[in-house]
């Protein structure tokens, strides 16, 4: 079956074809390791994982390269304000080596607990200084960019056009730009390739303008070049690449090989929180860990997401959240009743139908809400079968909820820490039984089960669990 996806560059959705039949060529503009990835971040890796799968689903192999900044990520995409991972590296008193590494092994751990498939390419930009290097030469070269005593530029007005992918009008982005940084720019909105390192600038290396360090933009173009090539397949990111970080990447890759850098070019719209955006610079973000605190697993916030289409935005509060939660225990209840049941005899072309109709959902540009209106209707169906189950697991492969391991979800989540005042009580009621004293027990049983937890009396003792 045809996958569709939508382009940011054509603005319609797009039948998929692969450039080359050995595999697909995608890059996935990675995080920026100096701070804790939050979840709103992680919305744009789930979004990444479901475009992944749904592509393996269809028997595509895969080539994916993803980036990690570890340096000239400035604070503001338009060349302005310290370097991230150095800022956090004079917060925390580290080498920027260290704070790249902490956060790095930080994120692909959350990567683990959401069931994100890691990228085939994991390149990290302090490793590809060389090739970096001589992408700025060859923009020279061409007559693209251009030396001041701060950095290295890119010449805007040698573009056939600009910008491609945004519809800003370049008048709004001169009257927007901030502050004149460098007074030897030729355009205003110029920006940086590579930057000149100042005195007090950490990570920087000889090259032939002297000590300095490469702009985030021309990181990702020098290393989507290196391992996919002048074209390839998909580029990904979010919504705020799109007026400043991809529009520069494509202009870098136009003034180098004289092409657009990917065929397809998709963005992940926000993560709100309050009805705006959660970000790192705002200080309203959540990470995993804050969510498992309130009872939310990693899993659980992968369905969340999965109730909006990624284009669209979503907004985050616990109570939907806690109430995704919910769904999530429920689907592996679901699950667990199938999976124990029988093989019912199932006509294979109600299963065949469910799988089409599932397929056509996440055929078209990733349609995940309506995917999992498929998915709860398998769950919810009355006859419990054997056969559902499995149609649940071949699913799964997109999905990737870990239905597979429903049953122990569901009893860890059962064998929780008890509460002081039930534990309290679960010991007065040991005491009692072993006095006899059954009218005592029968009490504390009752008052127990009304605090919400369920109290079985069994050979080996007494169990309590959440209900
Ligand atoms: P950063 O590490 O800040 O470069 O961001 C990593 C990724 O997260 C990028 O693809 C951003 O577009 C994406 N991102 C940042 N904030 C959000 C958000 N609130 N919702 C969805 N994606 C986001
Ligand atoms: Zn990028």
């Amino acid at each position: 079956m045809q996958v569709t996806l939508y382009n940011t560059l054509t603005k319609k959705k797009e039948d998929f074809v692969p450039l080359q039949k050995e595999a697909v060529r995608i890059y996935t503009c990675g995080p920026t390791v100096y701070s804790y990835a939050h979840i709103g971040n992680f919305r744009a890796y789930i979004f990444m994982d479901n475009l992944r799968r749904t592509l393996e689903y269809n028997g595509y192999t895969l080539k994916h390269v993803m980036n990690l900044t570890d340096v000239g990520h400035l604070e503001s995409d338009a060349d302005e304000g310290e370097d991230k991972m150095e800022k956090a590296a004079r917060r925390e008193n580290k080498d920027p080596y260290e704070i790249a590494k902490f956060y790095a092994d930080i994120f692909f751990r959350d990567m683990g607990r959401l069931h994100i498939e890691k990228p085939e390419i994991i390149a990290k930009a302090t490793d590809h200084i060389p090739e970096m290097m001589s992408f700025v030469e060859e923009l020279i070269k061409n007559g693209y960019a251009y030396e001041t005593s701060r950095a290295i530029y890119f010449d805007i007005s040698k573009l056939d056009k600009y910008p491609v992918l945004s519809n800003r009008k370049l008048d709004d982005q001169i009257a927007g730009a901030r502050v004149e940084v460098d007074p030897e720019k030729r355009n205003p909105y110029d920006f940086a390739v590579w930057i000149k390192a100042p005195e007090n600038h950490i990570m920087k290396w000889e090259s032939p303008w002297g000590l300095s360090y490469p702009g985030w933009h021309l990181e990702c173009s020098a290393m989507s070049r290196k391992y996919l090539g002048d074209v390839f397949d998909i580029h990904t990111g979010g919504v705020d690449h799109i007026p400043t970080h991809h529009e520069n990447e494509i202009a870098q890759s136009k003034g180098c090989t004289g092409k657009i850098p990917a065929k397809i070019w998709m963005h992940v719209e926000f993560l709100q929180v309050d009805g705006g955006k959660m970000s790192k610079s705002l200080e309203n973000t959540y990470t995993l860990d804050q969510l498992q605190e309130k009872g939310i697993e990693p899993l659980a916030y992968k369905l969340f997401c999965y109730t909006a289409h990624y284009r669209t935005k979503l907004n985050f509060t616990f109570d939907s959240a806690l109430s995704t939660q919910k769904a999530l225990n429920r689907l592996r209840e679901a699950y667990v009743k199938h999976e124990e049941a029988p093989k019912m005899k199932i006509e294979e072309n109600k299963i065949q139908s469910y799988k089409e109709r599932f397929l056509e959902a996440i055929n078209d540009d990733l349609n995940m809400p309506l995917a999992m209106g498929i998915v709860w209707e398998i769950a919810r169906n009355e006859i419990k079968a054997k056969e559902w189950a499995d149609l649940l697991l071949e699913l799964d492969k997109v999905l990737a909820l870990d239905l597979k391991n429903s049953k122990s979800y569901l009893e860890t989540e059962k064998k929780v820490e008890l509460p002081e005042e039930i534990q309290k009580m679960v010991e007065e009621r040991k005491i009692a039984r072993q006095n006899k004293d059954w009218a005592k027990s029968d009490e504390l049983r009752e008052k127990i089960e009304q605090a919400g937890y369920h109290v079985k009396d069994t050979k080996e003792g007494m169990t309590v669990e959440k209900f």
